[in-house]
C-alpha cells in the first residue's frame, strides 16, 4: 500500500471511531509521526493532503523541517532538552512533551526572547508507572495555575504516553484517566484545556473512543521502522 492508500485507511479508521462513540471526526486531527522516514515520504505524505507532522527529536526535526513545505505544522512529541529549546521552537508548532515546570517555563522565556508563541500540551505520566518522562497527576494539578497562565507557551492540555501493551483494552483506562484528569483541572482552574494527545497505531481507536483530539500514528501511515538494532 502507498502512503496515501494508507493514510487514507487511518482516516476511515478515525472516522469510524468517532462516530462509534458519538462524535464527529473533525474533532480529531491526525498527527503523522515521521520519525526515522526521510523528507521524501514527509512530502508523499503532504502530496496526499496531510498537514500535521509529529518527529521525536529536535535535531531530526530541525533537519527535515527546512527541506519541505511551510504550510506544515510539526509537533514535537519527544522529550525536550532544556538546551534545544532555542532551536526547535522556530520550527514546531506544538511541543506535545511539556514534562516539567522548569521546562514550560523555559519554553515560555525563550518563546518571548525569539518574537514566538508556541503551543504546548502537558504530558502526563497516568500510569504511574516508571516512565522517565512526565507529570504525575499530583504535579500537574499543582503547577496547572501557573502553566496555564503563561503568555508565550499557550497551555492547550494535555498528553500521555502510556507503556506498550499489544491490547489496546488494557491501554483503555489510561486514556479515560487522562479525560478525567483534563476535566478536573478544567473545572478546578476555569482554564480551558481541550487538546488530549493520546493514542498510536494499535491504539489510537480506543483513544478516541475516550476523548482523543490528537493521535499520533506513526507505523500504520509510514511502515515499520528499523532502528537497526539488529
Ligand atoms: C513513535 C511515537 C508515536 C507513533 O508510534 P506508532 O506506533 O508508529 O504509531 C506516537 N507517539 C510518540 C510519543 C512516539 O514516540
Amino acid at each position: 500500500m502507498s502512503i496515501a492508500e494508507n493514510l487514507e485507511a487511518v482516516r476511515v479508521r478515525i472516522a469510524d471511531a468517532a462516530s462509534r462513540a458519538g462524535r464527529d471526526a473533525g474533532e480529531v486531527e491526525l498527527v503523522a509521526v515521521s520519525k526515522t522516514w526521510p523528507a521524501s515520504m514527509v512530502a508523499e505524505a503532504f502530496e496526499a493532503g496531510q498537514r500535521a507532522f509529529g518527529e521525536n527529536k529536535v535535531q531530526e526535526l530541525i533537519e527535515k523541517a527546512p527541506a519541505l513545505p511551510e504550510e506544515i505544522r510539526w509537533h514535537l512529541i519527544g522529550h525536550l532538552q532544556k538546551n534545544k529549546v532555542r532551536k526547535v521552537l522556530p520550527v514546531c508548532a506544538s511541543v506535545h512533551s511539556i514534562d516539567s515546570i522548569d521546562l514550560a517555563r523555559r519554553v515560555d522565556r525563550i518563546a518571548g526572547e525569539e518574537g514566538l508563541t508556541v503551543e504546548g500540551l502537558l504530558q502526563v505520566n497516568v500510569a504511574g508507572d516508571d516512565a522517565k518522562f512526565g507529570f504525575t497527576r499530583d504535579e500537574v494539578r499543582g503547577v496547572i495555575d501557573e502553566v496555564a497562565g503563561l503568555e508565550q507557551l499557550a497551555v492547550r492540555g494535555l498528553m500521555t504516553v502510556p507503556a506498550y501493551d499489544p491490547d489496546p483494552e488494557k491501554v483503555r483506562p489510561h486514556f479515560a484517566r487522562l479525560r478525567e484528569l483534563r476535566d478536573e483541572l478544567a473545572s478546578a482552574s476555569g482554564w480551558q484545556l481541550p487538546e488530549l494527545s493520546m493514542g498510536m497505531s494499535h491504539d489510537f481507536e480506543v483513544a478516541i473512543e475516550e476523548g482523543a483530539t490528537l493521535v499520533r500514528v506513526g507505523s500504520s501511515i509510514f511502515g515499520q521502522r528499523d532502528y537497526g538494532t539488529g
